[in-house]
């Protein structure tokens, strides 16, 4: 157990699915550079939100798309939409709790199946999924659950998949300077599934290794085998 209480390694979560098909986004993305995050895990540019032209702008938004707006049905919506986009876009701060690694922990630490959704920027639509987040420890362990507030903390923006992997990983490399990181992310991205393709139920897997967990193949493989799937595609 670690100092909250929470198990050293979640059990393996099976998401690989020999069955579901792989696929790369539709369209172009060039893998973009990560936004720096400052060191309680918060975005350095924080987004000034003014509820009220959101609010204004979605009503535009509906009539530009012929909806009537007068409709009593949809007194209500451009609040309600202004809202729930305001709470997919505002991360709430934590701050990382780390602590010597005193009794010299040597292996992964890895929890898996950590449940996410984001909304992609180039759609505004969500993608879903799960990320699995390992780390090999040097001299400092962090609180499990803060691996997973640290994806919830990066998903809370307009991301693409890559990113999101990569703002993981060197949030992990920054706070505990280990002897490894890994992530991997896997994600239905509903513009893909409703709209253009409409391949429903693809899944897109991005990870990112650093250190040992990229270098050694031993210690990948055990990684990968930890967080239950056959390994991915891209790597950064
Ligand atoms: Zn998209």
């Amino acid at each position: 157990m670690s100092p909250d209480g929470t198990p050293a390694v979640v059990p393996l979560h099976a998401v690989g699915d020999d069955e579901r098909m792989r696929t790369r986004h539709e369209e172009p993305m060039p893998v973009p550079r990560a936004a720096p995050i400052d060191r309680a895990g918060v975005r350095a540019v924080h987004p000034v939100v003014d509820r009220e032209r959101a609010r204004a702008a979605v009503a535009d938004l509906l009539e530009a798309l012929g909806q009537d707006v007068d409709s009593p049905h949809l007194a209500d919506t451009p609040r309600r939409a202004a809202d729930a986009f305001i709470e997919l876009l505002t991360p709430e701060p934590f701050r990382a709790t780390t602590f010597p690694n005193d009794e010299g922990y040597e292996d992964l630490v890895v929890v898996a199946g950590i449940p996410f959704h984001s909304l992609c920027e180039h759609h505004l639509l969500p993608f879903r999924g799960v990320a699995h987040v390992g780390y090999l420890p040097g001299d400092r362990l962090v609180g499990l659950s803060k691996l997973a507030r640290v994806v919830e903390q990066v998903s809370r923006a307009l991301q693409v998949q890559e990113r999101m992997t990569q703002q993981i990983a060197e949030w992990i490399e920054r706070e505990l300077a280990p002897r490894g990181a890994g992530v991997l992310l896997e994600a239905e991205h509903l513009c893909m599934s409703l709209r253009g393709p409409r391949i429903v139920g693809s899944v897109t897997t991005t990870r990112s290794l650093t250190g040992l967990i990229r270098d050694d193949p031993r210690m990948r493989r055990e990684f990968e085998s930890r967080c239950g799937t056959r390994g991915t595609e891209r790597v950064s």
